[in-house]
C-alpha cells in the first residue's frame, strides 16, 4: 500500500510489532524450533493466563472470534430453530453465528448513550422461542450487563458475551467475559489483544460449557478419533499465535490505558454541535475504536480526508438490512441502530500513534466547529 507522506492510518500493525520485536521474535522462534505446532504448552499456557486475567474458571483457545461465538452458542445449548436476540449494529458477527447454528436472529435496539443493547430492549425483542441472548461490548465498552444477567436468569435464557473489542474492560472488579454463560474473544490482528493471524477464545465459569467447547473445537471428539458430540469441526488456536498472545497479554492493561487517554483527549476536542466521541470515562471502556457520532458525517469525513487522516465506518449496514436478511426483516424498524449506521465515524485511535499525529487529529476535531 502506498500512502502519501504524513498520512495518518487507521491502524499500523508494523508499529505494534516494532515496539516489542525482540520478545515476539523469540516467542515465535521457540515454537518453530520446538516441532510442536498445535494444542501444546503455548495454547495451554495462554488459556490459563487469559482465564486468570478475565477471572473465569475456564478459557478455551479456538481459531477465530467468529468460531468462538458459534462454539459458545452450541455449548450453551442453542439449537436449530431457536431465536437468538442480539444487536444489529455490531458488525454482523453475532448474527452470522446464530445463522450458522441454524437459529434465527432477532434484533434488540441499542441505547443512544452506549450503542449497546439493554435489558429493556432485549426484553421487548424476546419471543416464545428465544433461548439465547448475545451482547456485544461494542467499541470496547462493557454493556450495561448486570440487568441483562438478571433478565436472562429470570427468563431462563443463555447469555453469551461478544468480547472481541473489549479485552480488559472491567466494572466493579469484574471483567468482560466473566458475566455470561460463555464469552467469545477474537485475536484478529487489529483487536486490542491481537495475534499475527487469526485466533479466538471462549471463556466460561461453567464446566459443562467448557467441556462442550473443548470437544467441539476438535471435531466433537471425546477420546481421540471418537466423535461423541455433533456440531464439532476443526477450530484450534495454533502454538505460534498462542506464544504471540502470551507475549502481549501482560501489556494489554497499559495499552488500554493509553487508548483511554487518547479517547478522552479526543472527546474533549469535539465541538458540541458536531457530535460526540463514544467513551465511558472509566475502565469499563477499552477504546478499541475512536468512534464519533456526528450530526453530519460526510462533512466531518471530508475534513479528515483533506487533512490526510484515515477514517472508516463501523458499521455502515445494520444487520436487518444486509442483503441476506433484508427480505425477512422488511417490517422491522430499529431507530437507534439505523441512526448509528448513518452517523458513526471511526478516527485513528491506537496506542502507537505519535504525538504529532495525535495533535493533528485533535486539530481536525476542533476545526470541525467551522464545518
Ligand atoms: C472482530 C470481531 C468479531 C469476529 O472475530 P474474528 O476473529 O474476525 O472472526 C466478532 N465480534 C466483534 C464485535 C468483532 O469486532
Amino acid at each position: 500500500m502506498t500512502e502519501p507522506p504524513g498520512w495518518i492510518p487507521l491502524n499500523d500493525l508494523q508499529r505494534a510489532y516494532g515496539a516489542d520485536s525482540a520478545a515476539l521474535d523469540a516467542a515465535i522462534a521457540s515454537v518453530v524450533s520446538s516441532g510442536w505446532y498445535t494444542m501444546g504448552e503455548q495454547v495451554a499456557g495462554f488459556e490459563a493466563e487469559l482465564a486468570s486475567s478475565v477471572g473465569t474458571a475456564h478459557c478455551i483457545g479456538v481459531a477465530s472470534g467468529s468460531d468462538a461465538l458459534e462454539l459458545s452458542l452450541r455449548a450453551v445449548g442453542c439449537r436449530p430453530g431457536d431465536d437468538v436476540v442480539t444487536a444489529g449494529n455490531a458488525g454482523g458477527y453475532s448474527t452470522l453465528a446464530a445463522i450458522r447454528v441454524g437459529a434465527r436472529p432477532r434484533f434488540a435496539d441499542v441505547a443512544e448513550e452506549t450503542l449497546t443493547i439493554t435489558a429493556e430492549s432485549v426484553e421487548a425483542a424476546l419471543t416464545a422461542t428465544t433461548t439465547t441472548v448475545i451482547v456485544t461490548h461494542l467499541y470496547g465498552r462493557l454493556a450495561t450487563i448486570e440487568p441483562l444477567v438478571e433478565l436472562c436468569e429470570r427468563r431462563g435464557l443463555a447469555l453469551v458475551e461478544d468480547c472481541a473489542q473489549a479485552a480488559g474492560a472491567e466494572r466493579g472488579g469484574r471483567r468482560a467475559g466473566s458475566f455470561g454463560h460463555a464469552a467469545a474473544f477474537s485475536f484478529y490482528p487489529t483487536k486490542n489483544l491481537g495475534a499475527m493471524g487469526d485466533g479466538g477464545a471462549v471463556t466460561t465459569n461453567r464446566d459443562d460449557v467448557a467441556d462442550a467447547v473443548r470437544s467441539l473445537r476438535q471435531y466433537g471428539w471425546g477420546d481421540r478419533y471418537h466423535v461423541e458430540r455433533s456440531g464439532g469441526f476443526n477450530s484450534r488456536l495454533d502454538e505460534i499465535q498462542a506464544a504471540i498472545l502470551r507475549t502481549r497479554l501482560p501489556g494489554l492493561a497499559s495499552a488500554n490505558d493509553r487508548r483511554r487517554q487518547l479517547a478522552s483527549r479526543y472527546a474533549a476536542a469535539v465541538p458540541e454541535p458536531v457530535g460526540r466521541l463514544l467513551q465511558s470515562g472509566g475502565p469499563d471502556f477499552t477504546a478499541h475504536l475512536g468512534v464519533l457520532v456526528c450530526s453530519d458525517r460526510d462533512q466531518v469525513r471530508e475534513r479528515f480526508a483533506a487533512a490526510g487522516v484515515a477514517t472508516a465506518v463501523h458499521y455502515p449496514v445494520p444487520d436487518h438490512h444486509q442483503p441476506i436478511l433484508a427480505n425477512s426483516f422488511r417490517d422491522v424498524a430499529l431507530p437507534m441502530t439505523e441512526y448509528a449506521a448513518d452517523h458513526v465515524l471511526t478516527v485513528p485511535l491506537f496506542p502507537e500513534l505519535r504525538d504529532e499525529e495525535i495533535e493533528r487529529i485533535i486539530g481536525v476535531l476542533e476545526a470541525c466547529k467551522f464545518c
